[in-house]
């Protein structure tokens, strides 16, 4: 090996050392809400890094190059122009698709190997045919759950024997894989088949999740594409793709584990049970009825309350009431009212979707508690005001054996002396089911959009003197 080359390798791995460094840095940043902006850039740092001195040093053709530049421009641009625009009630789907992308680009790796036909050893192939897996179903699983929240698949595909045939297909694809290393060959029709059936294994994977499972299984996308990435890092020597798709992989692989928990499913019974089944009763067979209480007299209620416990959900996200809730709470506070916020885990549409609304709103975090900190306060509460929540509060997740959300942990807002819940109209959360909790003796219905409610609301409380 001469000099230079050598020098220009060891550039080249340093340059990945430090990027991998920066990927840590940022994510630990990420883990607060203080600092996770900053954690996303240098995070972006390090794959700026990782890209420009992998095309600086792989030694591409001039054509070659002039592709993956111009690659680089038309995704880098639509990214850019797809993160400006999309509302934050939107993010899962967006992750949904981006995380796709790293599982496709992982399988294209893999896919570039195996059709090259030259693969050193059987190792290489192995590692290669791992990753190429993993990534297909990534891909394609990611890409269904894509479709779904963004409403373009609007049924849960289920049928009898569904288990079977997607064991069937999983089996297919391996047998497929191991054959092709046990022959070490590149016959072009194996891999493909091999490829269409872990991309079909994604599809069936997927299709009949549903309802609030779907943020569990976006997460193992998520975690899956890192390993895949990590896979195909082996396969090209690259110590950046390795140690960050390791640090996605594992990341995602926590996250996975602290949503199927906050939803009390294991990822088992996520992936091969279908939400809703099991005994359960549909939509929760709630009945009873709804009492709706006009915004003034809530008002008077909330200020001459001693405490009062908000509970902020998706509702809140859609209508981007967060400014006119916290001056309501100021206000409140300034009655002498005590105010809490609580937080559940999976409220809204992505994982500390409330903590970065009422962050914005300029909330301060003493006032935030998440569900294990705040349920035993609710008893003592005056008044839960629910703004645009459903799910995370609904009791039958507590008491009702027949409901599809039994043994979901939810916020004990019940538990409070009166209930004032802010939504539109009847509608049901994400899971589709009734809620028990706006047909109990102390709850009013203050119908209408979450930040005219408020508005109504601190107007009623400055009324009430
Ligand atoms: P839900 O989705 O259960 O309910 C939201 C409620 O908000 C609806 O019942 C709706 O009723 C009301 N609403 C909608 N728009 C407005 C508006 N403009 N003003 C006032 N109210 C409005 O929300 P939760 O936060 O309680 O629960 C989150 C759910 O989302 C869980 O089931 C969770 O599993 C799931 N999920 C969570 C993810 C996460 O990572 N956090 C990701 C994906 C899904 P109405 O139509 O009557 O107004």
């Amino acid at each position: 090996m001469s000099g230079a080359t050598f020098s220009t390798q060891t550039l080249l791995q340093l340059s990945y050392l430090v990027a991998a460094a920066l990927f840590i840095v940022g994510l630990k940043r990420m883990s607060s809400p203080l600092t996770a902006v900053s954690g996303v850039r240098w995070a972006g740092v390090g794959m700026l890094l990782a890209t420009v001195v992998t095309l600086a040093f792989m030694g591409a053709s001039p054509e070659n190059l002039a592709l993956v530049i111009g690659a680089v421009v038309v995704g880098g641009a639509l990214a850019w122009v797809s993160g400006k625009r999309v509302a934050m009630t939107n993010m899962p789907q967006m992750i949904a698709l981006y995380n796709g992308m790293g599982g496709g680009a992982a399988a294209a790796i893999a896919a570039v190997e195996l059709y090259r036909g030259d693969a050193p050893n059987a190792t290489h192939l192995t590692i290669a045919l791992i990753g190429g897996f993993i990534g297909s179903v990534s891909f394609s699983g990611s890409l269904i759950a894509f479709g779904k929240l963004q409403g373009l698949i609007t049924r849960s595909v289920r049928f009898g024997g569904q288990k079977v045939v997607n064991l069937a297909i999983l089996i297919a694809t391996l047998v497929l894989g191991a054959s092709i290393v046990v022959a070490a060959h590149d016959s072009l029709q194996m891999v493909s088949a091999f490829f269409v059936m872990a991309l079909l294994l994604g599809i069936a994977m997927t299709l009949p999740i549903g309802g609030a499972d779907m943020p569990v299984v976006i997460s193992l996308y998520n975690a899956l594409t890192g390993l895949a990435v990590g896979f195909e890092g082996f396969v090209l020597d690259n110590a950046a793709m390795i140690i960050a798709g390791t640090v996605v992989g594992a990341a995602g692989t926590l996250l996975t584990q602290l949503m199927a928990k906050a939803m009390n499913r294991s990822l088992g019974n996520v992936l091969f049970a279908n939400f809703g089944e099991s005994g359960s009763s549909g939509t929760g067979g709630v009945t009873g009825t709804q009492k709706a209480i006009e915004a003034a007299d809530a008002g008077v209620m909330l200020a001459f309350s001693q405490k009062v416990i908000v509970v902020p959900g998706y509702g809140m996200a859609v209508a981007q009431a967060q400014h006119k809730v916290w001056e309501l709470c100021q206000l409140l506070i300034e009655h002498g009212v005590q105010v809490r916020f609580a937080i559940h885990p999976v409220a809204g549409r992505m994982p500390g979707h409330m903590n970065v609304l009422l962050a914005e709103a300029g909330v301060p975090y003493e006032l935030i508690a998440d569900l294990d900190e705040i349920n035993a306060e609710f008893e003592t509460a005056d008044v839960a005001l629910i703004i645009g929540a459903n799910d995370v509060v609904n009791p039958d997740a507590r008491n009702n054996r027949q409901s599809p959300i039994y043994g979901m942990p939810i916020l004990n807002a019940d538990k409070a002396k009166n209930v004032v819940v802010i939504k539109r109209g009847q509608g049901q959360g994400f899971s589709g089911i009734d809620n028990a909790l706006f047909v109990l003796d102390q709850t009013r219905m203050l119908y209408g959009d979450a930040q005219g409610a408020a508005g109504q609301l601190i107007q009623a409380v400055k009324a009430a003197g």
